[in-house]
């Protein structure tokens, strides 16, 4: 059965219309299903009972069950379990008085990054949009304080089903809803170019995210199999011209392995493909996974590491990897799941 949250206002009005129902009624389920988040149709009480059993024959308004996974300095990780057998993780990042939710946008992925759980478990297929949406609810349903944020750096290439995530986006960024900022949602791609210049026509506020790790083509086909068709060279090509559309920054991720791409002339040869391009540097220490050798330099090297850009000019953090224990790194969860 379809979900009800895979489905737009105009959608929704359609199929109102299909059930002879008239179209104010789409406010009114909206407001149910974004406002007051309810799970039941029943609860909808200012629908006729017949609508609401139309509705409901058709379709699904609680996709999935959910088990909880873990939870470390208050990052909170939890698979949501598909009505077709599919699981995708979700993880919930305590800032302040607020949460980050980060949401998977494929179950799978195809492009088997070597530092990647989602790599190695393999793609099962695309979520729909409200497979999407359904990853904020339950978020949010667990929160103690607002989820002001979305992230699109769990399970899959968010570009690789382009549609449903732009649908997800507009949906929760809808000012009668959910009314998420489209400056508080990320878009993170391992580097589909074609996604990169789709994303600038889209007349949206998002923020964009680059998964680089690597300072050049050579260690980047190494960790990334998906560089070998989109080099960095034609991938920085892509982002200026991003940013000549949308003035928009774009942050490289650049997770920090140990000697591989952690050294000091490692940060130079970083320092040269982005030095005064419109980028901002996250810089990660790699999170262990089983099927990747790869340790996490020592403290002292990634702050090294990080004074060299920031000396440079460069805007660089270091992120702090809560959930290395609860497996937060990507993919980690439902691969160890798969393999039980
Ligand atoms: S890092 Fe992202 S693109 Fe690479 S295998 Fe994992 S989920 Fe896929």
């Amino acid at each position: 059965m379809k979900l009800i949250h895979s489905l737009n206002k105009e959608e929704i009005t359609e199929v109102l219309k299909q059930f002879g129902a008239p179209a104010f009624r789409t406010k009114q389920i909206w407001n149910w299903l974004y406002v007051n988040k309810v799970t039941n149709w029943d609860d909808m009480a200012n629908l006729p009972a017949k609508l609401r059993t139309q509705l409901s024959s058709e379709y699904s308004i609680s996709p999935a069950s959910v088990d909880e996974a873990g939870n470390e300095s208050g990052t909170l990780k939890f698979l949501l379990n598909f009505d077709d057998g599919e699981q995708v993780e979700i993880v919930l990042i305590p800032a302040r008085k607020r949460y980050t939710v980060c949401v998977s946008s494929q179950a799978g992925c195809k492009y088997k990054c070597a530092f990647c759980a989602s790599g190695q478990a393999g793609f099962s297929r695309n979520l729909e949009a409200g497979e999407i949406i359904a990853q904020y609810l339950q978020a949010a349903s667990m929160a103690d304080a607002p989820v002001t944020h979305v992230v699109f750096m769990g399970i899959g290439e968010p570009f690789d089903n382009y549609d449903n995530v732009m649908k997800a986006i507009r949906i929760l960024n809808d000012k009668d809803g959910l009314n998420i900022g489209a400056r508080r949602i990320t878009i993170s791609t391992c580097g589909l170019i074609k996604g990169i210049e789709k994303l600038a026509k889209e007349n949206l506020q998002v923020e964009l995210s680059l998964s680089l790790h690597a300072p050049n083509q050579r260690i980047r086909e190494y960790l990334m199999p998906v560089a070998s068709k989109e080099s960095i060279a034609d991938l920085l090509v892509a982002c200026r011209e991003y940013f000549a559309e949308t003035k928009r920054i774009i942050t490289l991720e650049y997770t920090l392995i140990k000697g591989l791409n952690d050294s000091e002339h490692n940060a130079h040869q970083l320092l040269k493909l982005i030095r005064h391009k419109p980028f901002r540097v996250n810089l990660i220490p790699l999170s262990p996974v089983a099927e990747f050798q790869g340790e996490r330099p020592e403290k002292e090297t990634m702050l090294e590491f990080m004074d060299i850009l920031t000396n440079a000019g460069v805007n660089v953090t270091l992120r702090d990897s809560r959930g290395s224990q609860i497996k937060a790194a990507c993919g980690q969860l439902r691969y160890s799941n798969k393999d039980k």
